[in-house]
């Protein structure tokens, strides 16, 4: 079953997208080389407890920290550690919020330092692959919208996209139906309805699509050992119209991105 969500509730997981945009940028100011991930770990939990919320993450299904802190060929769920950041990798932070019996879920990858000139394609490629893919995300579309948008404009560039891990819906519960995949066939899939909240979140290689789950039980990274890039937003379906609940306008701002 697929919840729908009132305005109000809506609003509700708008103020959680956006701690947890606000928690990103405080982490994305932290980024630098010679941070270890597991102070960019305890940035966001305080930065998240100190605004009355608690970390959507920690705790859950057993997972031991805030963040999700995945680094170059590690694609999503790393578990933050005393690695050291240096200068050209990429990370992505992972990052969810329970607020007000809500949750908030996103994500980003932030550069360290200069990277090269082929990661940070990658990086604009994702990107704007769940931009694509979030502009599908309106009331009579399906899902299988999104996830076409998604898919070709990666594979355009020749990236894999990776098949094991999907978006979904985001509400009372972080996981939710539908499954929303990053890739698929147009007008297949759920029906997008108003008042649905879902997760929109690409991750797209930069070689093959292959994956290995790594023996922590939770660090998935891909098969090739070449970077991978994540980006998340949560978004509610609308009548003829894109609703954004996260901000990434935040996070650029503090790690001052240009557009
Ligand atoms: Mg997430
Ligand atoms: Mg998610």
């Amino acid at each position: 079953m697929i919840n729908i969500y009132t305005q109000e509730e809506v609003e509700l997981l708008r103020e959680n997208n956006l701690l947890v945009s606000k928690t990103l940028a405080e982490v994305g100011k932290n980024i630098r080389p010679g941070v270890t991930t597991l102070e960019l770990d305890r940035i966001a939990e305080d930065f998240i407890r100190s605004h009355g919320a608690v970390p959507g993450f920690l705790g859950y299904g057993g997972f031991p920290n805030t963040l999700c802190v995945s680094v170059n060929e590690n694609v999503v769920h790393g578990i933050p550690s005393d690695y050291v950041l240096k200068e050209g990798d990429v990370v992505s932070v992972d990052c969810g919020t329970i607020l007000k019996g809500f949750y908030g879920d996103s994500a980003y990858t932030f550069a360290v330092g200069e990277i090269a000139p082929e990661v940070e394609q990658l990086l604009r490629v994702t990107k704007e692959s769940l931009q694509k893919g979030a502009e599908q995300a309106v009331a009579g579309n399906r899902v299988g919208d999104i996830s076409f948008a998604v898919q070709q404009h990666a594979e355009h560039y020749g990236y894999g996209v990776v098949r094991e891990l999907v978006g979904h819906g985001l509400g009372r519960k972080m996981h939710e139906s539908p499954e929303v995949p990053n890739y698929g066939r147009r007008g297949t899939g759920p029906l997008l309805k108003q008042g649905m909240v879902i997760c929109i979140e690409p991750m797209i290689n930069m070689g093959s699509k292959n994956v290995v789950f790594e023996r922590d039980g939770w660090t998935v990274r891909t098969r090739d050992r070449k970077p991978s890039a994540h980006f998340e937003y949560a978004v509610a379906i609308r009548n003829g119209e894109v609703d954004v609940l996260t901000d990434f306008g935040i996070i650029e701002e503090a790690i001052g991105l240009r557009k």
